[in-house]
């Protein structure tokens, strides 16, 4: 199939070269100038509306504004092949998913929302979870393609908001998971337990899970790498408490996290792993602390 990809990220990136490996025509655009060979297979187009002279068109930017600037803004839906499908994978909130649904049925395209589980290297290693929702028949049209993305397509609904919310949930979920292990660290080792020793205790009994092996080998190794960017996952805090809003509906754990995230993009840490927000806790919870810790973490 002919495929446009925008935005070449950390994630946009490995997903691209996973559908140029898979024998599709890839051509990809991002906003700044990336290495000729940074999508091997894949040819570079210097404008958004080449990707979109395709028969399906990935989009994998960071948020809301930059679909709105690239996509709706630019008229881009307009000018894109008739009976196209778009298929969204970033994380955005429940209300642009809702936007863009009547955006591309009132210019005849047919839109998916994909948003996905999965950090960089598991995107690379064709190992995500998509997360879809959207009209039956343009998601099995697409199904090939994110066949070869992914461990997993997990199909949601008919209404692409549903795969966001979900998207925005688990990640609000993750962040929590993250905080709850820096509070236990606090407490055990303020009298001298080892927090390796604490984190194969509590994954080996009552929280075995990805989240919590995933984050707390962050915690202990300490270098906070990214991964997924810390003012990302203050991004997906913020989408979730504005779906709660939208229903009247303030979340109290969310909200304790939304603001540790805050303090943790406040203090100079935004381009670290979001995990970086256990660090945070773990040494007092200072937010002027923060950029003496990027020195410490880059040291
Ligand atoms: P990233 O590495 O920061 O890449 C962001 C991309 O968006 C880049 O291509 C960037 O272009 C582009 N962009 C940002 N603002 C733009 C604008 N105004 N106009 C045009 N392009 C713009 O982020 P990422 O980690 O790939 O994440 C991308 C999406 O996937 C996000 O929605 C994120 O929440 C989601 N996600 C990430 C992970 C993860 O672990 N990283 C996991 C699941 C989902 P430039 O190169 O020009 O800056």
């Amino acid at each position: 199939m002919r495929i446009g990809f925008i935005g070449l990220g950390a994630m946009g990136s490995a997903i691209a070269a996973n559908l140029v490996k898979a024998g599709h025509d890839v051509r990809a655009w991002n906003r700044s100038p990336v290495a000729p060979d940074s999508v091997a297979g894949a040819t570079l187009v210097d404008d958004p509306s080449d990707a979109f002279d395709a028969d399906a068109v990935f989009t994998m930017l960071a948020d809301d504004p930059a679909i709105r600037e690239v996509i709706l803004e630019s008229g881009l839906l307009d000018r894109a092949r008739p009976g196209l499908i778009h298929v969204v994978t970033s994380t955005i909130s429940v209300a642009f998913a809702q936007e863009l649904e009547a955006r591309h049925e009132a210019a005849g395209l047919r839109y998916v929302s994909a948003p996905v589980l999965g950090r960089p290297n598991v995107a690379a290693k064709a190992e995500l979870n998509m997360l879809v929702a959207g009209k039956a028949e343009a998601i099995a049209a697409i199904e090939p393609l994110l066949a070869v993305l992914s461990k997993k397509v997990w199909k949601l609904g008919d209404t692409p908001a549903q795969a966001n919310a979900a998207k925005i949930a688990a990640n609000m979920m993750i962040a929590m998971a993250i905080e709850a292990m820096a509070e236990g660290v606090v407490l055990t080792e303020s009298v001298g337990l080892d927090r390796e020793v604490f984190f194969e205790l509590i994954l080996g009994t009552l929280f075995a899970g990805r989240s919590y092996e995933s984050y707390s080998a962050q915690i202990i190794e300490g270098a906070f790498d990214p991964g997924f960017k810390a003012k990302l996952g203050l991004k997906d805090l913020h989408l979730a408490a504005e779906a709660g809003s939208r229903i009247g509906r303030t979340l109290p754990m969310l909200e304790a996290v939304r603001a540790r995230m805050g303090e943790a993009v406040a203090g100079g840490l935004g381009e670290r792993d979001w995990s970086v927000m256990a660090d945070i806790t773990i040494r007092g919870g200072v937010p002027s602390q923060a950029p003496a810790i990027l020195e410490e973490i880059e040291s």
